[in-house]
């Protein structure tokens, strides 16, 4: 179906275009321009009401949603959580692995896998691929997620997540053994490599950096900071992962701008040092995502560990500290509006565009321009999403 965006304003990455028309065809953007194009067959007019046209939110670490974890391994699962995180305009998503045994995160691979190669609008986000989160995580730093399922990384175990073909990214925490191995053959893939659920200092950082790292997982979160480096290492105080990220011009990272898990201040600090082409948001959200309070499974159903949502966040027990969101991108998105001197075009493309380039995507998808993907949203002027459409098909909310 062919159709015609008019009455919208449309986000580009570095301005809004006031009452666009926007034409899409054969699943493609054709053009965005102030007058009416015209089109070569018949379009369907879609009436924006005022409101914004932004691209699809492209989501590159994310649990699950909607009762169901990635981790849970099924083709349903998968689809359940797809689903939910397109009703809040993600178009894109990277379904990410937690900690868990070798066959827990195989059965994750090949359900995403046969979902992802059985492409329909119905399934909700696109997948373009598997973060491979958990399971190498540093044992001080596990925080929410089962300290069972995590362990070193070795050649064995990874390569055989890689030969799926499905990792796209790929998580390891920088001070392990054998980690710049990781790192090293997660290059050859052509994966965005990252650090997270890591007490590293800055000489390791280097190391991995040296070896291809180039991210950091939810910056501020399960990550070193001098303080807990110098408890690891003692003195001299050392830079941690926080200084590397803010020192080095090529690393990028991410937040969690759900509103609780990172105050305004910080928000807008990582905004302000590493700007919208070096940071992304991200939900990191679980199964909890559209469900009311109560008590959940991070991870696989049957063995994740035990987390609680008030409603607004996850709680580890004892709620002495969080494990992760519970809300989508389009709450990420105007919490960051708010809370951020980011302007409009810059908070859409921290989770849109920014996380397709770092994925390599970006050819295809992540921005209203010509020749890519018609995934698009239409946002009311709260920000609100109110229809999706993914390749130029609308999803039934
Ligand atoms: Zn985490
Ligand atoms: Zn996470």
């Amino acid at each position: 179906m062919n159709l015609l965006f008019t009455h919208v304003t449309a986000i580009l990455p570095e301005r809004l275009v006031e009452d666009a028309w926007v034409l899409c065809e054969g699943g493609k953007i054709v053009s965005i321009s102030t007058k009416k194009p015209k089109a070569t067959s018949e379009v369907q007019i879609v009436d924006g009401r005022g409101g914004y046209l932004s691209p699809g939110f492209i989501d590159i670490h994310v649990h699950g949603g909607n009762g169901a974890d990635f981790m849970d391994g099924t083709s349903e699962a998968v689809r359940v959580a797809c689903r939910a995180h397109a009703r809040h305009g993600t178009t894109t998503i990277f379904p990410t692995t937690t900690t868990g045994s070798p066959e827990q995160i195989h059965a994750m691979l090949d359900a995403v896998k046969a979902v992802q190669s059985e492409r329909r609008v119905e399934n909700g986000a696109r997948i373009a691929g598997v973060h491979l989160y958990g399971p190498f995580f540093a044992e001080d730093k596990v925080g929410c997620h089962s300290a069972a399922g995590r362990r070193e990384p070795t050649t064995v175990e990874y390569c055989a997540y890689f030969e799926t073909g499905v990792v796209r990214i790929a998580t390891c925490a920088a001070e392990l053994p054998g980690a710049v191995e990781f790192y090293r053959e997660a290059k050859k893939r052509r994966c965005l490599i990252t650090c997270g659920h890591s007490n590293a200092s800055w000489p390791e950082m280097a190391a991995a950096f040296k070896a291809g790292m180039r991210h950091v997982d939810h910056f501020w979160c399960a990550m070193s900071n001098v303080a807990s480096v110098r408890s690891r290492l003692g003195v001299p105080m050392r830079g941690s992962m926080l200084e590397f990220v803010l020192g080095m011009a090529e690393m990028s990272t991410e937040v969690i701008a759900d509103g609780c898990h990172l105050a305004p201040e910080l928000l807008d600090f990582a905004f302000r040092l590493k700007g919208s082409r070096k940071l992304c948001l991200v939900t990191d959200a679980n199964r909890a995502l559209d469900l009311p309070p109560g008590n959940y499974r991070f991870g696989s159903a049957e063995d994740g560990s035990r987390f609680e949502s008030d409603g607004r966040v996850g709680w580890a027990p004892g709620r002495t500290s969080l494990a992760s969101s519970i809300v989508g991108m389009d709450h990420m998105v105007r919490q960051m509006k708010r809370d951020t001197s980011a302007t409009l075009p810059e908070v859409v493309r921290m989770a849109s565009l920014t996380p397709a380039e770092l994925t390599g995507i970006a050819k295809q998808t992540g921005s209203l321009e010509a020749g890519k993907n018609a995934d698009v949203v239409l946002l009311n002027r709260k920000l609100d999403v109110r229809r999706v459409f993914i390749g130029g098909v609308e999803m039934t909310l």
